[in-house]
Parts: C-alpha cells; structure tokens; sequence
C-alpha cells in the first residue's frame, strides 16, 4: 500500500531542520528531503555570531549538523533528492522526486534561496575566505580592513553603509555611472565618509593564497584594466557581493501566490493562492515574503509551519 507521510518537507535548511524536528515531536510522521547536503546557506558561513545561545564563533555547519542530529533522534526520515514537481491541490499532496512519486497529507516548503552570482574569476573559491554575500553575518570579520561591495541596488548601498560600522574603507563597485537604489540610500552612502565609489566597472578576478588579497577590475567604458590590493600589513580584504537573491521557487505550481518571486503566507505559514489559504500547505524560511531573512527567523518559520500543520491534520 501507498504510503502517505503526514508532513514532507522540502529542504534542510535551518526552517526545514526546525520544521522536521517540531513535527516529528508531534508524533507526525516526517519525511525530510533535500536535494544537497543538509544545512542549506548558513552551511556556507565561516562563522554565525547571532543565532542565540550558539557557540561563539562557530561554524555555520556545526550549528546546523546540531539541528539535523536532533531530527535523527526524533525520528525523521531523510530523503537525499530534489523536488522537481508538486500537486497540491488534493487531500493528498504528491511530489514527484527524480521520476518518484511522494505522497503525504501537508507539505512544508522550506527551499530557501540562493545569492546570484556575479560570475567573476575566483567568486566560487573564495567563498568564505573574502568573498561574502551577507554582510550582517560577515561584516565584523573585516574590523578595520578594507573591503568592496559589487552592485547597484538598495541592498549594496545600504550594505556598504554598514559596512562602514567595521571597515577602514568601504569601495562600491557598480558597473553603470547612475545607482537603481531609492535616492535617500544613495543620499545617506553619500554622505558617509568611508566610502569611495568606483562607477563604471566590473570586477573580472578575484584572487589571493588562502584569502582574498586583490581584485582585478575593468573600465566599461575604456576597457582599461585596474586593481584593488588588500591594506598594508592586513593580508586579506573583503568583497562583498549583492547583484540579487533569487528564492528557490522555480518548480512550484502557479496556483500558489508569489510576489518577487518568494512565496506569500499568512501569519500561520499557511501558503496563500489568489483565493486564500491552500489547505495542507506551508512555506517557512527564506522562501517565503518576509523582511529578515537570517537563522532565528527560518527556524522559527520552520517551527510555526510544522505547528500549523499538526493543527491542519487534527482539524
Ligand atoms: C554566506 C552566508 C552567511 C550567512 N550568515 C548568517 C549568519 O551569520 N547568521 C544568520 O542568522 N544568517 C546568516 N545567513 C542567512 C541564513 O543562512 C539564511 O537565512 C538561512 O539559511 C535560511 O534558512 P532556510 O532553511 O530558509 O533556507 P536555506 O538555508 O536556503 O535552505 C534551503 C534548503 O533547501 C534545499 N532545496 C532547495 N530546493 C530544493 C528542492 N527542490 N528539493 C530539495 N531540496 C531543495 C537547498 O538545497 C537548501 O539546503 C547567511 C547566509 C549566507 C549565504
């Protein structure tokens, strides 16, 4: 006979790890699955400072290996796999796994999002050793040194003026001469005396030893080639890059409600279509439409939707 979980959960991050682990105490039984390794983007953090009553300095991994070996001790069941199809319209929700079909009653989606990339030389293997996208979680690793940060948008001027909170420098790099940021963001990087802007460039290179020590730059409009070297007697510097997050949404039915791209809840996790709540479904994490999107936040998601669903099967 077919076997139909009470709760799925797609994706091992810290809201899928937290949503598996408050369902599995439930007494529901949880499939978890994930397409990667478990612990999603903060497995990428050299260090996590502000999750509370973590271990000072920990790595990100170390914290969410925690979190999966109490889901193992609850009994949640792992699937090592990636979503590529869901109906969730029925009582019974069906996920099609790399041509396998998963049934249960409710669905958890806790797929997380990803940074895009800039595509510059050196940008993948000097993640975690220079290269950031996040610069709550990275910036005080840069404590009087000098740093840059790539991009244009809101997010890079508000996350260089930060910045300026650790680094002796800030340089922004944007590849056009004019910023797509809200005025009153640009007005307040203006103003602030730490940041240098470089306009009309792109980074090419990204290079170092063990650390990022230099950055390799071109002109757009003269092609001309330049270089931004780490400070004197500082070894390393920062690159911090926000050119866009992208959700992890791709391959979710259209029924559901999405706005930028991340899927919208109600208070409850409940994931909304057009018409209202879809019954038996949730979002937790970063996936979801919310404005801080950072460990406490997705587990404390994770938790919520695994609640709701435990409320949705007892109805
Ligand atoms: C470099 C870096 C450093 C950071 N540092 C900090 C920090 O210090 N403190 C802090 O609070 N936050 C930090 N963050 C943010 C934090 O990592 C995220 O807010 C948090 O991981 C969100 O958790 P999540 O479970 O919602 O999503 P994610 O962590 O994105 O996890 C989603 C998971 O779902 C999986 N998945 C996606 N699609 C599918 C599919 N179709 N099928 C199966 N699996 C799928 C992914 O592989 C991933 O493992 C950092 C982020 C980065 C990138």
């Amino acid at each position: 006979m077919e076997k139909i979980y009470d709760v799925v959960v797609v994706g091992a991050g810290p809201a899928g790890l937290s949503a598996a682990l408050y369902a599995a105490r439930a007494n529901l039984s949880v499939l978890l699955l994930e397409r990667m390794k478990e612990g999603g983007q903060i497995g990428l953090a050299s260090a996590v400072e502000n999750y509370p009553g973590g271990v000072r300095g920990e790595e990100g991994q170390a914290l969410v290996d925690r979190m999966a070996e109490q889901c193992g001790h609850f009994g949640v069941e792992r699937l090592r796999g990636e979503a590529l199809g869901y109906d969730l319209l029925g009582e019974t929700k069906r996920l099609n796994v790399a041509g396998r079909e998963i049934a249960s009653k409710t669905v958890i989606i806790a797929t997380g999002r990803r940074a895009v990339q800039l595509g510059a030389a050196g940008e993948t293997e000097f993640l975690g050793r220079g290269v950031s996208y996040c610069a709550a979680c990275d910036g005080p690793f840069f404590n009087g040194m000098d740093v840059v940060v790539v991009g244009g948008g809101d997010s890079a001027l508000e996350e260089a003026v930060y910045l300026t909170k650790f680094a002796r420098k800030v340089t922004l790099i944007h590849r056009r001469d004019s910023f797509r940021a809200a005025k009153y963001i640009q007005g307040k990087a203006r103003a602030n005396g730490k940041i240098d802007f470089l306009l009309n460039s792109v980074v090419r290179e990204i290079k170092g030893g063990d650390l990022v020590e230099e950055i390799l730059l071109e002109n757009t409009l003269t092609n001309e080639i330049s270089h931004i070297r780490a400070g004197e007697g500082d070894g390393m510097m920062g690159v911090f890059i926000f050119v866009g997050q992208a959700p992890n949404t791709d391959d979710l039915p259209g029924y559901l409600r999405l706005e930028g791209g991340y899927v919208v809840t109600d208070e409850e996790m409940r994931a909304l279509t057009a018409h209202g709540p879809l019954p038996g479904v949730f979002a937790a994490g970063d996936v979801r439409k919310k404005s801080l999107r950072q460990v406490v936040t997705a587990a404390a998601d994770g938790a919520v939707a695994a609640v709701s669903a435990d409320s949705y099967i007892n109805r």
